[in-house]
């Protein structure tokens, strides 16, 4: 007699596959995105955070000269 479960596990045993990093649907293994679109709007992504990153060192850098170099700049009395 043959259970009915063995189907549903069949159904589940899907091909190996990824998913697009931005949309989520499923795409084939040696892919990373399912458009063109979304391969831009990784890239997008991308430069917008490296912007925050350099942001973000300028802005430390800063604070850095401030606490640490500034005193050093000063002409001793
Ligand atoms: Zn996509």
């Amino acid at each position: 007699m043959k259970r009915p479960r063995e189907k549903s596990k069949a159904e589940h045993d899907i091909p190996l596959h990824l998913h697009c990093v931005i949309c989520g649907r499923p795409i084939s293994i040696d892919k990373r995105f399912c458009s063109k679109a979304c391969e831009e709007e990784e890239s997008k992504r991308y430069k917008r955070q490296r912007r925050m990153w350099f942001t973000w060192m300028a802005i430390m850098i800063a604070i850095f000269i401030m606490i640490f170099i500034m005193p050093l700049l000063r002409p001793p009395r």
